[in-house]
């Protein structure tokens, strides 16, 4: 069989991903070439695999079969292109560091593991901090913060990182309307780089109005592609299997953004 290749334009090529957890499937043949400086959604319901997607693509987790490539390469190759805002829960806040030094870490892959973070770095953390609204906490310790304040020093730690493409696991939970409004006005920044960010989305009735492209997931693809191509009553149906109040979740977000179910 031969290897598909993908240029070096391509941010983001899967083909073939199959990823199991104690040999029980939870994505199966997932292909997707993402195309760049693309706001993309990734959306489906719990247990979808939008998380096993993500850490898939980052090595993460072990895969079963299939091959990820970032800009041409492997992802080992190009790690330095590619930053990662986890889960806030995956993550444990009483460890005793500072915001400036969480952001700081982020960028270890320029100064290496073990040197002390030089002024020049130290600046540019504080300069994301600043970009995300958080100067004035920059020194507080990050147990102190509050849940939407830590979702940004995380966006800001992946701005220090100055990637090319970024992964973002459900940025927009549990945050305040202000850090909401924060997530967006960078992700536009990003992409007005040229940069492209996937995003773990949940709430269906801001997918139009976020998002240029969206993968719509339930262990595999059921569609990929433009948003108005994909969010549709339709292809949502088949991603969220028809359950009742999904599927007026649905369309009460079809109804907000489009007025298109009937
Ligand atoms: P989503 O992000 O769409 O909610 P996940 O990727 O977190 O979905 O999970 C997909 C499936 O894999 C779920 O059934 C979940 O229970 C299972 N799963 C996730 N992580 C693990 C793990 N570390 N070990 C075993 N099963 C897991």
């Amino acid at each position: 069989m031969s290897v598909p290749t993908h240029p070096p334009s391509v941010p983001l090529a899967i083909d073939d991903l199959t990823v199991a957890y104690n040999e029980k499937p939870v994505l199966w043949d997932i292909d997707l070439d993402i195309p760049e400086g693309k706001l993309v959604g990734i959306v489906g319901p719990n247990g979808a695999g939008k998380s096993t997607l993500i850490k898939a693509c980052l090595d993460l987790v072990p895969r079963a079969s299939g091959r990820v490539m970032v800009y041409g390469e492997s992802y080992k190759k190009q790690r330095g292109k590619v930053g990662y805002v986890p889960q806030r829960e995956s993550v444990d806040w009483d460890f005793p560091v500072s915001a400036l030094d969480v952001v700081a870490m982020g960028t270890y892959g320029k100064i290496g593991w073990c040197k002390p973070v030089g002024r020049k770095y130290k600046k540019l953390a504080m300069e994301s901090l600043d970009r995300v609204g958080l100067a004035d906490f920059a020194h507080r310790q990050i147990s102190q913060l509050s849940g939407g304040q830590q979702q940004r020093v995380f966006l800001a730690r992946a701005l220090a990182q100055d990637a090319q493409l970024y992964f973002m696991d459900e940025p927009f939970a549990a945050v305040d309307a202000a850090t909401e409004r924060a997530i967006v006005t960078l992700l536009h920044e990003l992409k007005d780089q040229g940069k492209t960010c996937l995003v773990v989305h949940h709430d269906l009735a801001t997918v139009n109005e976020y998002f240029d492209w969206v993968i719509l997931l339930n262990m595999r693809v059921v569609k990929a592609g433009p948003t108005d191509e994909v969010f549709t009553a339709e292809y949502l149906k088949s991603t969220y299997g028809g359950t009742l109040s999904a599927l007026s979740k649905v369309g009460d977000a079809l109804k907000q953004t489009k007025g298109a179910i009937k």
